[in-house]
């Protein structure tokens, strides 16, 4: 079988996603079958024999953003607020990759575990075989209710299920049991984020620090609140007291994300901070979601721009074991690629962003394919990228 072949040339900048080395001196990128092959200067590589070339025209190629934290139902629609196609919208804010907190807004969800578990591998089975235009929707979610043993966490890895959904969300509201039951998922390969602060809807509850700290899940869900954040002393004791993920979310309180960022860049752990939406919620869909958290960090906590990128892509892939999010050789062919918007302040794409605007997306690419032209969503970037050829 012929392999397909990816050419991106002409690229102004390449964000890598790496906090250590966050822009890389490099202006083509080689991807064959769907995975990163070559980076480097146009002169230097075989670009020969391109099944589509694409040429960037200058403008900066990033990773795919990942969303950290999404409730998904089912396909590319969300009982939420009766939205259709929001997966699609996400798309054109530059989001490849999504993680389920939860299949949570499944109307008439099953609560007991014998459900809980078929709904769990049923979900991580419809996403797997149905990416919504292409995304990676990583779901099959399960929340934890009280009553669950170590069996049937092994019973649900051996299913295929690799998440839990928001440790809170259930009957689970002591921090002793869902430690324990964080142990027993992560025994047996599981990931697992907690719910942070008050409750986010009628029927949820409030899950504190300690509660937190004690449960011990990979992920501090949504440090900043979903809605509702935590009093200041709990989010910083939070970040020093465990080397869990700070996740800061959308759907949150921006100042208190900020707050968790500054803390975490205080302590010498950026590496850290990563970012998600949490939506669909209360507060909707936000299709520029994750760019428009990348924008607010970076101005309103003044932190450079292509580091703010990291938190949405690099960051979110080492902590949660994903092959995206790094423009690097061997990983997924994901990316974006965008420009200064039109008519915005700054001499680039960067400095227009560190002043707290949002970028304009040309095209976002999953897996070396080319999903999406000119975003319906940003808005308008000042330079395109063109395919040239396809074969
Ligand atoms: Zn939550």
């Amino acid at each position: 079988m012929a392999s397909e072949k990816l050419v991106i040339t002409n690229i102004g900048q390449i964000l890598s996603g790496k906090l250590e080395q966050p822009i890389l001196d490099a202006d083509t990128i080689i991807a064959i079958d769907g995975k990163i092959s070559a980076i480097g200067k146009s002169k230097d590589l075989d670009l020969d024999q391109a099944n589509v070339m694409v040429n960037a025209h200058g403008t900066t190629v990033t990773p795919g953003l990942i969303d950290s934290h999404v409730h998904p139902v089912i396909g590319d629609y969300t009982p939420r607020q009766q939205q259709l196609n929001w997966i699609d919208s996400c798309l054109h804010g530059g989001v490849t990759t999504m993680i389920s907190a939860g299949e949570v807004h499944a109307p008439g969800r099953p609560k007991d575990i014998v459900g809980l578990k078929a709904m769990a591998t049923a979900s991580q089975r419809w996403y797997e075989n149905f990416r919504p235009s292409g995304v990676k929707m990583l779901a099959g979610a399960p929340v934890i209710e009280d009553g669950m043993v170590e069996s049937d966490f092994k019973e649900l890895a051996d299913a295929g299920v690799k998440l839990l959904g928001e440790v809170g969300l259930g009957s689970v509201k002591a921090g002793e049991t869902a430690a324990q039951m964080v142990k027993w998922a992560r025994k047996y390969g599981i990931q697992s984020t907690i719910h942070t602060g008050g409750p986010s809807i009628p029927g949820s509850g409030l899950i504190d620090k300690d509660v937190v700290l004690e449960a011990d899940a990979d992920i501090i869900g949504h440090i900043n609140g979903g809605h509702t954040a935590l009093p200041d002393d709990q989010i910083t004791c939070l970040c020093e007291s465990c080397s869990r993920g700070i996740e800061i979310v959308h759907n949150g309180n921006e100042r208190a994300g900020l707050l968790a960022m500054r803390t975490a860049f205080e302590i010498e752990q950026a590496e850290r901070v990563i970012l998600g939406t949490d939506a669909p919620a209360g507060s909707g869909v936000q299709p520029l979601g994750i760019l428009r958290m990348v924008a607010m960090l970076s101005s309103l906590g003044d932190i450079p721009p292509e580091i703010a990128f990291c938190f949405a892509t690099g960051n979110t892939a080492r902590m949660r074991d994903l092959d995206t999010g790094i423009v690097e050789v061997g990983r997924s062919a994901d990316f974006v690629i965008m420009d200064i918007a039109q008519h915005a302040p700054g001499k680039t794409m960067l400095e227009s962003v560190h002043q707290g605007n949002l970028p304009g997306v040309g095209m976002t690419i999953i897996d070396g394919i080319v999903r999406t032209g000119r975003s319906r969503n940003t808005p308008p970037a000042t330079q395109l990228p063109e395919i040239l050829s396809t074969g």
